[in-house]
């Protein structure tokens, strides 16, 4: 197995105290690695999996040449380029009702869409230009030979990878394999993810609160972030910052599950007795991120009852751990899951107002995306703290402000990342 320090040493420039986003998620990638296991389950179940082998086509799809529209199919041959033509009709196919005959020389046959070409036609002039006296059927000039015709194998060839493994099986995936007339595909199985919250300050929902606490939030935003990434989650509930139960349950987390998520406790303030803690269990890496919100975080792997998992030690306020899991975790993890296609699309948005903004960290402002006059415009949700779930709420979109980039001026293009993604 490879070690922390070999992934980072692999990164030029790294800086643990100044670290920017790129460099810290090139430091993830280099460490994890997939995660083994494969199961086999029918294509519905399969939806949101990720694909474990490449799906080879048993059959051409379409298997049979057919027509594309409604029409007459005919011998590309009989058609003149100079004027019309006038073919006999011999009979009709229609989809699932073939017409068995051979077509000769100066005959038709009325065709339907999906229906498979009769033997010796190879075009299919549509019904609207056709002109019909009882069996006697004028096409116009100007048609070519071998138009409105579907081939045999022109969606999938047989023996060729109709699907790739790693991807995520989404509808029109499900639709395809069933195209093949497959039942049953061998997918990755499902990544196992502990997270609990820590702090003094938290209060589980349903207890009272007392002065100075908070109702933990974290645990469900978390749970419903690796719930939508399709994750077994596990949750550990909330943990006082008590040096003793903070390893018992990193190692009870570490034993249980491919990866754990946590909130708190790795801010200034807090992070040296996690460090003491997280030297025992591991290896861990303390950075500050070069971002808004985030900054905090911590990244390694670490051990118990003999078992190994991949951490990450988020910050504690809400909006920072939303923040850093979707440009962090989120990642990880679909790469744990064996996911080839892992990155999201940036869009360009004209901002209706202006945003101030400092070169050397990158910012993750919350958005809304909204059609203005015709055109997809964004504006910020309001108060941007990183204790303020509202922006996060309230927002469609990332505005994502890079590295180096400075202010923004009203009218200027920023680039945005949807938050919902069409599945
Ligand atoms: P920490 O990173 O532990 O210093 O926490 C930073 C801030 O986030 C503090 O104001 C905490 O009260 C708050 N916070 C930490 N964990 C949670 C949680 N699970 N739910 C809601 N707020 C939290
Ligand atoms: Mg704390």
């Amino acid at each position: 197995m490879n070690s922390l320090q070999d992934a980072i040493s692999c990164v030029s420039g790294y800086d643990p105290d100044a670290l920017p986003v790129a460099k810290a998620n090139e430091v993830i990638r280099g460490f994890i690695k997939p995660v083994p296991g494969v199961e086999k389950l029918p294509v519905r179940s399969a939806l949101g999996r990720v694909l474990a082998k490449d799906i080879v086509s048993p059959i051409d799809v379409p298997s049979h040449d057919n027509s594309a529209m409604d029409g007459y199919a005919v011998r590309g041959a009989d058609l003149s380029a100079e004027g019309p033509v006038t073919l006999t009709e011999v009979g009709a196919a229609f989809a699932g009702k073939e017409f068995t005959r051979a077509v000769g020389f100066g005959e038709c046959v009325r065709i339907m869409t999906g229906a498979v070409m009769p033997r010796g036609t190879d075009t299919v002039v549509i019904q609207e230009i056709a002109k019909i006296d009882s069996k006697r059927v004028t096409l116009p000039a100007g048609q070519e030979a071998g138009q409105n015709r579907r081939l045999a194998g022109e969606d999938l060839a047989k023996g060729k990878p109709a699907l790739r493994a790693g991807r995520l099986l989404r509808p029109a995936d499900l639709g395809l394999v069933a195209s093949l007339g497959i039942g049953e595909v061998s997918v990755r199985r499902k990544l196992k993810v502990a997270f609990f919250s820590t702090g003094d300050e938290l209060v589980s929902v349903g207890k009272k609160l007392k002065a100075g606490e908070v109702y933990d939030s974290n645990r469900y935003t978390l749970w419903a972030m690796l719930t939508r990434l399709g994750c077994d989650v596990i949750d550990l509930g909330v943990v006082r910052d008590d040096p003793k139960k903070l390893e018992a349950a990193f190692r009870k987390a570490a034993a249980v599950a491919d990866a754990v998520v946590t909130s708190g406790g790795v801010s200034v303030g807090e992070a040296d007795f996690t460090k003491q803690m997280m030297a025992k269990l591991g290896e861990v890496a303390f950075w500050k991120i070069a971002m808004r919100p985030g900054r905090p975080m911590a990244f390694g792997r670490i051990r118990g009852r003999g078992k190994a998992a991949y951490l990450f030690g988020l910050p504690g306020n809400p909006v920072a751990v939303m923040v850093t899991f979707y440009h962090f975790v989120r990642g990880a993890l679909l790469h744990m899951m064996g996911r080839g296609d892992t990155d999201l699309p940036l869009l360009r948005a004209k901002s209706q107002a202006a945003m101030r903004k400092k070169p050397g960290r990158t910012e993750y402002q919350r958005g809304i995306l909204e059609l203005r006059n015709g055109e997809w415009t964004v504006r910020l949700t309001g108060a941007q703290g990183s204790g303020i779930l509202r922006s996060m709420s309230e927002a469609n979109c990332f505005v994502v402000l890079g590295h180096e980039q400075g202010g923004v001026a009203a009218g200027d293009y920023v680039d945005v990342m949807l938050m919902d993604g069409l599945v």
